[in-house]
């Protein structure tokens, strides 16, 4: 493509942006399996070391597979936007929240955030890295007021960290006020994008400094490869302190499943736009029968955050959770009555996936504790998939008896 057409819409951009034509005139990028690069010269290798000429070296530390991928998510990420951003491909998305931390903060910082999280960000934040010095604070971040005034009395607050809407209950923050609020105190505001995409909100828009994303999740949306990728506005930050953490703990990415992100976001616009229709009518489904006592859907003006959400999202998303009146054995007999809908953690996928949180991911959570997150025995957790929504219905209203 002509890199001075400008293209107007996301979805072109998410086909062609990233793409470089193939020397060999292969259609689509081939897959670089290959873990170094050749120097013509001892002249050449030099240059590329000293940053004195463009080209790759290694594979941990790039690759023409992970370029692509990586063009290509910034620019949705910014796309209209007017700014410019950087990406780091990484090997999943935990790792990609691993390099934001680690480059952003050192021993005796804090990182405040939400108390409903992907359990992996918050037991990376609980679990690991109160070793090394750094810490969490974790509150309601849509109780604007408080999250003002721990800013003001704790100063070793150094990162305000987003998740919207968050795993697994589809809370949602509001990232243009909790930003005014870190950027007024200095702080580093990033936001894990994953549930919404670029394609539904566009946390730059706010002024966030770092985007965080599970590829793994609707990027792919073929559930194929796990992934993950940190974007950030600060171009020169990222090739530098960025890279480096990446590159030092080895967190690369590999060609094979960056090519296949690669053909998944190509097809992100159509495929959120379906995702979301077909969830709000899953959303309206469920609301209206009486085996379920409460629907959790960023959509539904029964929502809770229903206004943060309308306001950065462009419609609800993919993703919902709803309650069953018959708690963990309801749960456990929903789940096993399913015909079509297939039962698997992760989400994103063009497949309707469902999970039961109290007998699987939060098995071992003792009770009380996964209640105050608003995870009950009866919650089921579901990736609204693009499949007819007929066959989506008719497999809920047989399994839920
Ligand atoms: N962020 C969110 C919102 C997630 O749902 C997940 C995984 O489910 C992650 C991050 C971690 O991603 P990965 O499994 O690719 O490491």
């Amino acid at each position: 493509m002509d890199k001075n057409f400008p293209l107007k819409g996301f979805g072109s951009a998410a086909i062609h942006a990233g793409h470089e034509q193939d020397p060999r005139y292969s259609h689509q990028t081939p897959i670089y399996a290959s873990s170094t690069f050749v120097f013509d010269t001892a002249e050449q290798g030099m240059h590329r070391f000293a940053g004195k000429e463009e080209g790759y070296i290694y594979s941990r530390w790039g690759n023409p597979n992970f370029t692509e991928a990586e063009q290509k998510i910034g620019t949705l990420e910014t796309f209209g936007l007017n700014i410019e951003a950087q990406s780091i491909l990484h090997s999943s998305g935990m790792a990609a929240i691993s390099t934001l931390f680690l480059c952003n903060l050192k021993k005796g910082d804090k990182v405040l955030t939400h108390f409903s999280l992907y359990g992996g960000s918050d037991e990376i934040l609980h679990k690991l890295f109160p070793d090394f010095g750094i810490e969490a604070v974790i509150i309601d971040l849509r109780q604007l007021d408080k999250v003002e005034e721990i800013i003001k009395q704790d100063r070793s607050i150094k990162m305000m960290y987003l998740e919207t809407p968050a795993n697994p209950t589809v809370q949602c923050v509001d990232i243009e006020e909790l930003t005014k609020i870190g950027k007024k105190y200095n702080l580093v505001v990033a936001c894990d994008n994953t549930f919404a995409t670029p394609y539904l909100q566009q946390p730059f828009k706010y002024g966030v400094d770092f985007i965080v994303h599970s590829t793994t999740k609707f990027l792919n949306g073929h559930g194929t490869a796990i992934g993950g990728v940190l974007v950030g506005k600060d171009i020169e930050f990222l090739k530098t302190k960025g890279s480096k953490v990446h590159h030092l703990l080895g967190s690369n990415s590999n060609p094979f499943d960056a090519f296949l992100l690669v053909q998944g976001i190509k097809t992100l616009e159509v495929r959120m736009e379906r995702h979301c229709v077909n969830a709000m009518k899953v959303a309206q489904f469920l609301e209206g029968h009486s085996a379920v006592s409460k629907v959790n859907y960023a959509g539904l003006t029964s929502h809770p955050d229903y206004a943060i959400a309308k306001k950065q999202m462009k419609h609800g998303g993919g993703m919902l959770s709803f309650e069953l009146k018959k708690g963990l054995q309801g749960g456990i007999d929903f789940m096993n009555a399913l015909k079509m809908c297939v039962r698997a953690v992760s989400l994103g996928t063009v497949d309707t996936l469902l999970c039961h949180p109290a007998s699987m991911t939060h098995f071992g959570v003792p009770k009380e504790q996964r209640e105050k997150y608003g995870i009950t025995d009866g919650l089921i957790r579901m990736n609204v998939g693009i499949e007819n929504i007929e066959d989506i219905l008719a497999d809920l209203e047989q399994a839920l008896i």
